[in-house]
């Protein structure tokens, strides 16, 4: 590990104690914790893995991976704003914009100026994106965009949003998805914060409408008709985030199940001297052994598609490897959230409790950024090849 990896390490742990008492605070309260982009500010947090030239710090996607699973001991709210603001918000900027959106959006971003999101999912696509219904036509210099984006990190929050959409006046097999950088002021675009949800409850979740809201054609992303590969590359990063997130999950589990096991005495000894509770110790730290590793190639993988560009077998093998590890560390993370509230007894069915925080929490990430079933899916056709793909 480098000493500038090993610096931005040090900063995310400083960044992690300081917020720590305040996210508590704010989880207990059910609000939105402003200190998550505050600190990172302070931090010099919110853009790990963009160029330094760009306002960021240059991690690599291992370094990053380490930085995202420290943030995920403090949860997967705090962790999924990250996401939001660089996995999947300033990621597709950087890696598909042009010199110029890259001067608009990074460092601003990078000094928490912009706070962004990726709006992909619709309420009658998910799991299948091309279903989506949201349509832009061209109208003089501008863009103007029609429908509505729902369960989007930061999307009650966000300056700008990496958004999807269909040409409103095309058929065939000219229909193609493309991708924007849309800025969210303005009475065309409106959002709502989504909070009836079981848990991550300080950090925001949010859909918006957008109703003809123009977009400057400078702002599209990419070439026209090249946006479902911008959020297909861009989920492989936001998946390694999830992955990474769960790995710190299990990590606090572990920790505090390994301290109560120590200190909670019942039929006259620890609790951890009890068999049965060494079971649940033993498989959580399984699974965190696991999952370390298979995000640690993964990680290695996605640093070496992103130093070959255009390289499509190396992005494909990226892509799988992130896959498993998002599949087995968000699985892996449930299990262990769900064996330390076990450890916890009563207390552990508490919001009082981290273990009890994190099992709420950390459900999401077998649904979002793809599915259980789309990462299986997904595992199941790199093997068998191209023509046994389920769908699309
Ligand atoms: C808290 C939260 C934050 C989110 N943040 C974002 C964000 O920032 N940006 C964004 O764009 N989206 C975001 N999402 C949306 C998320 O990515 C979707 O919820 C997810 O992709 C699943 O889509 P869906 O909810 O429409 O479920 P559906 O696609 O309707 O799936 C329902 C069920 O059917 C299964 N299914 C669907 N198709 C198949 C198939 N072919 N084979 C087998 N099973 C199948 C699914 O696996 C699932 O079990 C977020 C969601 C949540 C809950």
């Amino acid at each position: 590990m480098t000493a500038d990896s090993r610096k931005i390490l040090a900063d995310v742990d400083a960044y992690c104690t300081e917020l720590r008492p305040i996210e508590e605070l704010c989880y207990l309260e059910h609000r939105y914790n402003e200190a998550t982009v505050t600190l990172a500010k302070k931090y010099g947090l919110l853009g790990i893995p963009i160029p330094v030239e760009l306002g960021g710090r240059g991690a690599d996607a291992l370094t990053y991976a380490r930085a995202l699973a420290r943030i995920g001991r403090e949860g997967t709210g705090v962790r999924t704003f990250f996401s939001g603001q660089t996995s999947i918000g300033q990621y597709p900027i950087w890696r598909y914009g042009n010199a110029d959106q890259h001067q608009r959006y990074l460092p601003a971003s990078c000094r928490g100026e912009k706070i962004l999101a990726f709006g992909l999912t619709e309420p009658d696509a998910g799991s299948n994106p091309l279903e989506m219904t949201t349509t832009y036509r061209r109208s003089g210099d501008k863009f103007l965009l029609n429908g509505v984006k729902y369960l989007i990190s930061n999307g009650g929050i966000a300056d700008a949003v990496v958004c999807f959409a269909y040409p409103e006046d095309k058929t065939g097999k000219d229909r193609r998805i493309s991708a924007f950088i849309v800025d969210t002021a303005g009475d065309t675009f409106e959002a709502e914060d989504l909070s009836a949800k079981p848990g991550m409850f300080s950090a925001n979740t949010g859909m918006f409408q957008m109703t003809s809201h123009p977009v400057p054609v400078e702002n599209m992303l990419g070439e026209e008709g090249s946006g479902f590969r911008v959020a297909m590359g861009t989920l492989i990063s936001g998946r390694l985030s999830v992955a990474a997130g769960c790995l710190g999950v299990i990590e606090d589990c572990l920790t505090e199940s390994l301290e109560y096991a120590r200190t909670r005495i019942q039929h006259g000894k620890p609790i951890g001297k009890h068999q049965l509770v060494q079971e649940h110790i033993a498989m959580i730290e399984m699974g965190r052994a696991a999952s370390d590793a298979l995000i640690e190639r993964a990680a290695i993988a996605k640093d070496v598609a992103d130093k070959n560009r255009g390289d499509k077998s190396l992005l494909a093998e990226a892509d799988t490897k992130v896959a498993q590890a998002k599949f087995f560390a968000s699985n892996a993370a449930w299990e262990a959230a769900d064996r330390a509230v076990q450890i916890y007894g009563g207390r552990g069915w508490s919001e009082l409790y981290r273990v009890g925080r994190h099992l709420q929490d950390v459900r999401v990430c077998r649904i979002y950024e793809g599915t259980d079933e789309i990462m299986k899916l997904k595992i199941a056709s790199s093997l068998l090849g191209k023509d046994f793909a389920a769908f699309g």
